[in-house]
């Protein structure tokens, strides 16, 4: 029985997993990265582009795609690249290419979050990348018991952090909007600047409101795709700056696709994900960027 479902789940989950992933990105290469990334500027917003790769790709071709993308941004008010350590298989002469780069056009690369598996792998990568390039940030999930030490850690050596809710919940998890609270707490006051990434709008009010009372400021980072509208309103009346995440590439989400295999409640969750995402997309970024100011 067991198999069988296992079967199904696999049978299912590529196409799930595809149309799930497609309603995030903006287009497959870096030029409908770009586009998206000149529209939002144009509405007074700030962008960041992130290659999110395919299942097979190769680490050498994730760097090539960091790399270009890196190449892109001179002259074009970008200064933020969001990368994905697990996909150069923590590789740090790969890294190292893009940091060298990066370094030389002063971008900051941010280091996205995936499976709870990555997270020490990734941390001690960092610890070592700091020693080449200081302008760097990281992701944390506040659904993970380890992120508040993980906090710790990276005000520690004084990274710029985001706060999200995290795809990949661990077991501890039991109400994320409570966890992306505490993990605000934690950061208020003791650092200069959180960004708060949730499109969740009340949650981002408390969370601006939290970080506000504390003296600390509150970016607001949205990704493209999903609705935006409330958290824009939020974000206007805390004057906090809006910055979008527009993820460009194959339309997977790293990782989901054999961890979705593995746990069938993740697949459930992905195709209510896509189910929903085409939907609301549709009422988000996407028709908020395309229609006349
Ligand atoms: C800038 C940014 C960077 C991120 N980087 C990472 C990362 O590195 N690692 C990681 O694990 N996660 C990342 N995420 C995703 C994050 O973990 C959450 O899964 C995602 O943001 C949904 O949670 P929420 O708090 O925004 O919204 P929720 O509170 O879950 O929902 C708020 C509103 O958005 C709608 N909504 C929520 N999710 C979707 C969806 N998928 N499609 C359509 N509508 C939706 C809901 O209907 C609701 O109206 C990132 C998110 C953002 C905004």
């Amino acid at each position: 029985m067991k198999a069988k479902v296992r079967k199904f789940v696999s049978r299912l989950s590529t196409p799930v997993l595809r149309r799930a992933a497609s309603s995030y990105v903006a287009g497959p290469e870096i030029d409908d990265a770009l586009r998206v990334a000149l529209r939002i500027q144009r509405m007074g917003f700030t962008a960041t582009i992130g290659f999110w790769n395919g299942d097979h790709d190769s680490p050498r071709l994730v760097a090539d795609a960091y790399l270009q993308s890196l190449a892109a941004m001179p002259g074009r008010n970008l200064d933020n690249l969001c990368i994905k350590l697990p996909a150069l298989q923590y590789s740090y002469e790969l890294l190292e290419e893009v940091l060298c780069v990066a370094k030389r056009l002063n971008v900051r690369v941010h280091f996205d979050s995936l499976g709870l598996e990555t997270v020490d792998r990734t941390l001690s990568v960092l610890d070592r990348a700091l020693l080449t390039y200081t302008n760097l940030g990281i992701t944390f999930p506040a659904s993970w018991k380890r992120s508040l030490k993980d906090i710790d850690w990276a005000i520690e050596r004084k990274l710029p952090i985001r706060i999200v809710k995290g795809q990949w919940p661990d077991s501890s998890s039991v109400n994320s909007d409570q966890d992306f609270a505490s993990a605000i707490r934690r950061l208020a006051g003791r650092v200069a600047r959180v960004n708060v990434a949730t499109h969740n709008a009340e949650l981002a009010r408390q969370s601006l409101e939290c970080l506000h009372a504390a003296g600390t400021r509150g970016n607001m980072d949205l990704l493209y795709g999903l609705p935006v509208r409330r958290s824009l309103v939020v974000a206007k009346h805390f004057a906090a700056p809006v910055r979008f995440y527009i993820p460009f590439g194959h339309a997977w989400l790293p990782y989901c696709f054999s961890q979705a295999r593995k746990n069938p409640r993740i697949l459930l969750w992905m195709l209510k994900d896509s189910l929903f995402s085409n939907g609301i997309a549709s009422m988000g970024a996407k028709e908020m960027l395309s229609s006349p100011k």
